[in-house]
């Protein structure tokens, strides 16, 4: 027997609870697709709205530093995934950052004409390849492989690889120093989506020389829905790379109102357009919580909640058909777990019902986010008690549950 109530008191993450606001009842098992609400939140929007939008107006460009917020929140990213300053900009979504990384990676090995991914990527991944291949008219090529077969498949070709570090369905990990090292090898870049990956453990880009990162704001960071992305570019690669999306606020002088573009010097370049201010005034929030975590903590909490997950699934899988989705060792995982089950839909929703809040990725897998920052071990014990109480009556077996929600 796994003792809950002893590792709950020994968690040195568990005071971090009391900066969230989740609702009483709820097992909130989805932060790995968006974050709670980190208490300070509310306040900072507010503040930002009435006071710096509502009284200081147009000068809150300049006064409430507005201007340098993707700056200075990239800064702080930068931290949380082993990279320098002035290597991270918070900005656009995740979607845009990685269309801009694919084309300033193609940019730079511009001899080679291949963009390479894995089979079962996060759509957005492979869908922004294949625009970009569109739009080049035959100059770049969008190819995906299968998982075990990305190495192999670089070739003289193959201008850059763009993976994930932690699958979105599977949670399946991949070594970042180790892929990186063998994507280089062959003379590719590496383009890393770090989406389910930042702020649920140490990450360390600068050390496994990687070229590009992308990650999301809204998940392990809990930035608010729709918070703005990162974008990580390698200080060796700056100067070099010239953005495609070369918007005005990545012009050496914007306030010079030029004709001509000119990139600015460093990351800054990699600005599109406006900076949306509420929306980093929410992931800001998210962001300076996480700063206050150690990763390590992070990762040792989210290995030890899976194994209470783990431990009290074991008498369910068998007996009521479920299949572990990702690696069967939980340190190749990253902090959510996923298992397949042919009415894993249905269950889902039932096990809503009842306050534990998963997910369901298409098309059978059951999805539950262990955010160490505001889960303690009894909540995980308590919802997959919930999950075995709902397999055992039967009481996913209802029409209501086989209706497909717009968002599942
Ligand atoms: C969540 C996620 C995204 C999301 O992209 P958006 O542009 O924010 O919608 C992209 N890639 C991966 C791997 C994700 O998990």
């Amino acid at each position: 027997m796994i003792d809950l109530a002893a590792r709950d008191a020994a968690d040195p993450l568990a005071h971090f609870r009391e900066q969230f606001a989740l609702p009483a009842g709820v097992i909130y098992l989805d932060g790995n697709s968006l974050g709670a609400l980190p208490k300070a939140a509310p306040s900072r929007i507010a503040e930002v709205v009435e006071r710096e939008w509502g009284d200081g107006l147009i000068a809150s460009w300049n006064d409430a530093e507005w201007v340098t917020a993707p700056r200075r929140i990239g800064d702080k990213i930068a931290r949380l995934i082993g990279a320098r300053s002035a290597e991270v900009v918070a900005c656009d979504s995740t979607s845009v950052n990685i269309f801009k990384a694919l084309a300033a990676a193609v940019s730079l090995n511009s001899g080679r004409k291949t963009v390479l991914s894995e089979t079962g990527n996060f759509p957005t991944d492979l869908y922004m390849m294949q625009g970009l291949d569109r739009l080049s008219g035959g100059r770049i090529v969008a190819k995906a492989v299968e998982p075990d077969a990305v190495i192999d498949a670089i070739d003289a070709d193959t201008a850059v690889v763009l993976l994930t570090h932690v699958h979105y369905k599977t949670g399946a990990m991949r070594d970042m120093a180790a892929t990186t090292a063998a994507i280089h090898a062959k003379g590719a870049l590496a383009i890393w989506d770090l989406s389910h990956s930042v702020g649920a453990m140490p990450l360390h880009l600068t050390d496994a020389e990687a070229d590009f990162a992308v990650g999301c704001g809204y998940k392990f960071l809990n930035g608010g829905p729709g918070a703005p992305a990162f974008l990580f570019v390698a200080g060796r690669h700056q100067a070099d790379a010239l953005p495609a999306l070369s918007g005005w606020f990545g012009h050496s002088a914007p306030f010079a109102f030029r004709d001509e573009y000119e990139a600015a010097p460093g990351i800054e370049r990699f600005l599109t357009g406006t900076p949306p201010i509420i929306g980093l005034a929410g992931l800001e929030v998210g962001v300076d919580l996480m700063e206050q975590a150690d990763l390590s903590q992070i990762r040792a909490k989210s290995l030890s909640l899976a194994e209470v997950f783990e431990h009290g699934m074991e008498p369910l899988v068998q007996r009521f058909g479920f299949t572990a989705a990702g690696p069967g060792d939980p340190a190749m995982r990253g902090s959510h777990i996923s298992y397949r089950h042919e009415h894993g839909y249905a269950i889902m929703q039932a096990l809503k019902a009842r306050g534990v809040i998963g997910d369901f990725r298409d098309p059978d897998v059951m999805r539950f986010g262990l955010t160490p920052l505001y889960l303690s071990h009894a909540d995980i014990a308590r919802a997959v008690a919930i999950l075995a109480e709902v397999m055992e009556t039967g009481a996913w077996d209802r029409a209501e549950y086989r209706v497909r929600a717009a968002v599942t």
